[in-house]
């Protein structure tokens, strides 16, 4: 189960990542947008000053005093200065500061001349207002546009959102297909083999007896079945515990398992009986495999436990049998074994 723990360890991992862009988006368009927001603010204040100023020198060259429009425009260009009031445009261009320095520059002028004009209407006056409002809007105009042309920029950033946004997507989808494939690895792993000893279990034993032998009939090839059993097992664990008992079902199928023949398949039938299911396998061949695994597991002295013996019981298939009938021959065989003195081979012919 090691491995569907490192695909769940990935799969975290993966999912952390997911998570961590899709917040990361989340806050970009957070960002842009209040960036946007503000961009908008700026670019209707500086509207504003533009007409503004325009507005005051008119009025006060006819001689109104336009004291309510100058305290909106040194409002906005304080405003501007502090970058308060959400005049704060985040991506400041060097171009967009010094045109908000001059303006301001002008403005001060423009507003001392004011206060000439209406103390003296001389025409050297009225002219020099008229040609610093005229400065003034100017200013105003171009840091309309350095607004807007800044305020593009960003909307320009706006497009990774859904670059980000596609590979997130894209993300999502690769998981999900991880995790299907994981689920249905995992559930194939529970129903095939057996938690304790990870061997094949019973279910696949059925499954795999029976395509094998459905490939014999049209191969005419041949096929053995070994069924072992531990003897005298109810002993260890009533002499050693149960846990001794698990050890030594976990230590005898990696035992066998490491002594199989590619081809031939081991299964873990019942609470201490295996079985082998032996491709291409004639009874001859049969007994000399099941007396090496006798030995084997014979000759291995087991922790706490000591010696370990088993009994095998072997019947070659025979032509038309179902599996039923080969699986009930080969019992036989094995009750023989036991009743022979447990620790050893009976085969029982073919044909
Ligand atoms: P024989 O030589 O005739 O086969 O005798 P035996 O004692 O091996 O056979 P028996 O069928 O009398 O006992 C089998 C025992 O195996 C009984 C059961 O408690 C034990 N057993 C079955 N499954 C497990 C298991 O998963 N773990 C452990 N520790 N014991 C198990
Ligand atoms: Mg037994
Ligand atoms: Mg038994």
């Amino acid at each position: 189960m090691t491995e569907a723990r490192k695909r769940s360890t990935q799969l975290t991992f993966v999912a952390l990542i997911i998570v961590f862009i899709a917040i990361s988006n989340a806050l970009f368009v957070f960002l842009v947008i209040e960036r946007i927001k503000n961009d908008a603010r700026v670019l209707n204040y500086a509207g504003i000053v533009r007409g503004s100023i325009q507005r005051i020198s008119k009025l006060e060259l006819s001689g109104v005093k336009a004291d309510k429009y100058i305290s909106d425009v040194n409002t906005i260009l304080e405003d501007f200065n502090r970058h308060g009031n959400g005049m704060d445009i985040l991506i400041r261009s060097k171009k967009y500061m010094e045109l908000e320095r001059e303006l301001g520059k002008e403005w001060k002028l423009l507003q001392e001349k004011i206060q000439e004009l209406r103390e003296n209407n001389y025409p050297g006056n009225r002219a020099q207002v008229f040609e610093i409002s005229e400065k003034c809007w100017t200013i105003a105009n171009a840091l309309v546009f350095e607004a807007q042309s800044i305020s593009e920029g960003k909307l320009f950033f706006l497009r990774f959102v859904f670059i980000i946004s596609g590979v997130n997507i894209a993300v999502v989808i690769l998981i999900i297909v991880l995790i299907r494939r994981h689920v249905r690895n995992k559930l194939e792993y529970l129903a095939s083999y057996d938690h304790l000893t990870g061997v094949l279990n019973r279910y696949s034993f059925n499954v795999i007896l029976r395509q094998e032998m459905k490939v014999l009939t049209r191969r005419q090839s041949s096929l053995s079945l070994l069924l072992l059993d531990i003897d005298h097992f109810k002993r260890i664990n009533d002499k050693f515990g149960h846990d001794s008992g698990d050890y030594v079902l976990r230590k005898l199928a990696e035992l066998i398992s490491g002594s199989m023949r590619s081809g031939d398949a081991f299964f873990r039938i019942g609470g201490e009986e295996f079985a082998v299911v032996a491709v291409e396998t004639k009874i001859e061949q049969a007994k000399v495999l099941a007396e090496k695994m006798r030995n084997l597991i014979n000759s291995y002295r087991f922790d706490k436990v000591g010696k370990v013996s088993i009994s095998i019981g072997i019947a070659a298939y025979r032509e038309n049998e179902t599996m039923e009938i080969l699986t009930k021959r080969a019992d036989n065989a094995l009750y023989m074994a036991k009743k022979h003195g447990r620790n050893c081979v009976i085969a029982v012919q073919a044909g």
